[in-house]
């Protein structure tokens, strides 16, 4: 399986170079040459499976020959080793014809996990075989910083490097990073936003020299075996609800994009999805663009849903690319068109195509804290603000009442305890695998939003050997 980049200029690569370059060196985010396909025959025999087999059944379709299968096998039985639900990913019924799909066990209790664990094999593994040395940088909004850094704590082929904006993470956020005593993790605290962070992290790699010198690769939601380890999780709803013979929807709480784009390549290999419901805080970047087909940037403020907090969604110019269909000139422009006015707008039609797939809905945080509290009081479901955001965008937005609706569960509730305690009267606690990291001793690097000063430190630590 080829790869190639959204705006055309990248060389094409195969899996395991997308895995450790991330980004393009045109800046554009790689995608498979085309989308893989699975018979309904191939999805009945993928009820049988467990979990982990799942995984190596959807990877091998991504991986091509790079990887055997018993190799997959044994990397997709340690990443999800470390969740404690035995189903992996539970399905909770919440009311007719809604469920949550809980993917909220794994180590750092949010979703991020599902692909991180997996990635965390697959790098060890590629520089394994090569004895390369990495430095990863990542800029998180909370919780794929803690994913990433479990992900890759203890490697001895990984330097890590996350940076996350100061004061905007949860506690509980912070801590599962800087309690992290690993000496290959660093953590840096930017006085700026999630996006200043993200901004400089793609500086760092656009700098080409830079991005050679210090090996860098990256574990944020541009990196397609990311996307890859998601789409996993959609195929084993959708065929517990009786897919492929009926459809199924699915209901994504959205920062960056990159969860519900991985639904979307799920549809595309032949899963029967009806609709994706895209919800959003009140950073709403996402739902004005499906309200009237231009993408607009705003300042970003903080929200009881800081996960979310984003106004450029990454991997929505993967979604592009095929909405252009796969014209990568076409995304280079409106690529450009953002970077140099902060807009961009699809045609009608293209508008009208991605509105009969995809709804959007935004909540405020007040709306937030309803939904929350509706459900603890209709299903004693104490359900975090981010996930309660998917539940109240599919009501207010579902397509057709017949169809399952599968919210997807993105964070453990005890991640946000505030939010629980103010919508619900109830405290989430958090289990028993993460209570110590509460008094556990910090470790964080304060650093100024500035991009020199980011890079001195990522250089003063990284090839120490
Ligand atoms: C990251 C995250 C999201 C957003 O996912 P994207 O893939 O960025 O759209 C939603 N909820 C939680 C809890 C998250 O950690």
């Amino acid at each position: 399986m080829n790869y190639v980049s959204t705006r055309g200029s990248a060389p094409t690569l195969d899996f395991c170079q997308v895995v450790t370059t991330g980004l393009a060196t045109d800046g554009g985010l790689y995608v498979p040459e085309s989308w893989p396909s699975v018979s309904d025959a191939e999805m009945e025999l993928w009820k049988r499976l467990s979990y982990p087999q799942l995984v190596v059944e959807v990877m091998a379709k991504f991986v091509g020959s790079s990887i055997s299968r018993d190799e997959l096998q044994a990397m997709a039985d340690r990443a999800y080793g470390s969740f404690t639900h035995p189903a992996i990913a539970p399905m909770v019924q919440l009311e007719d014809k809604l469920w949550v799909m809980e993917l909220f066990h794994g180590p750092t209790l949010a979703f991020k996990d599902f692909a991180l664990q997996f990635l965390g094999q697959l790098f060890d593994h590629i520089l394994a075989k090569t004895g390369e040395r990495r430095t990863v940088v990542g800029a998180t909004s909370g919780d794929t910083g803690s994913a990433a850094i479990e992900a890759v704590r203890g490697s001895k082929y990984i330097d890590m490097y996350m940076l996350h904006p100061e004061g905007r993470v949860s506690e509980v956020q912070r801590r599962q990073m800087t309690t992290i005593p690993d000496a290959n993790v660093h953590n840096l605290s930017v006085k700026g936003d999630f996006d200043d962070c993200q901004g400089m992290v793609k500086a760092m790699f656009n700098d080409l020299p830079f991005r050679d010198e210090m090996g860098l690769s990256a574990v944020n939601s541009i990196n397609w075996a990311r996307v890859a380890a998601q789409v996993v999780y959609y195929f084993r709803a959708a065929l517990t609800l009786g897919a492929p013979d009926k459809p199924v929807s699915f209901s994504v709480p959205s920062g960056n994009f990159g969860n519900v784009f991985a639904g979307y390549v799920a549809k595309q290999m032949g899963l029967p999805i009806q609709q994706f419901v895209v919800g959003s805080n009140h950073n709403d970047i996402l739902t004005r663009f499906f309200a009237n087909g231009a993408m607009e940037a705003e300042p970003v403020t903080a929200s009881l849903s800081p996960s979310m907090d984003i106004q450029v969604s990454s991997n929505f110019e993967r979604l592009l690319f095929d909405l252009a269909g796969r014209d990568a000139t076409q995304v280079q422009s409106w690529m450009n068109g953002f970077s140099e006015s902060g807009r961009f707008e699809v045609t009608a039609e293209q508008h009208k195509k991605v509105c009969a797939l995809f709804s959007a809905h935004c909540l405020s945080d007040e709306e937030t804290k309803a939904e929350m509290h509706r459900l603890f009081e209709t299903s004693e479901y104490l359900i975090d603000p981010h996930s309660a955001i998917g539940v109240a965008a599919a009501r207010a937005t579902r397509f057709d009442e017949s169809t399952a609706m599968v919210v997807l569960g993105t964070a453990h509730p005890a991640k946000f305890p505030d939010a629980v305690l103010s919508a619900t009267g109830q405290e989430a606690k958090l289990p028993p695998r993460v209570a110590h990291i509460m008094t556990a001793q910090e470790r964080v690097e304060p650093v100024d939003n500035d991009l020199e000063s980011v890079k001195r430190v990522v250089r003063s630590g990284a090839n120490r050997g």
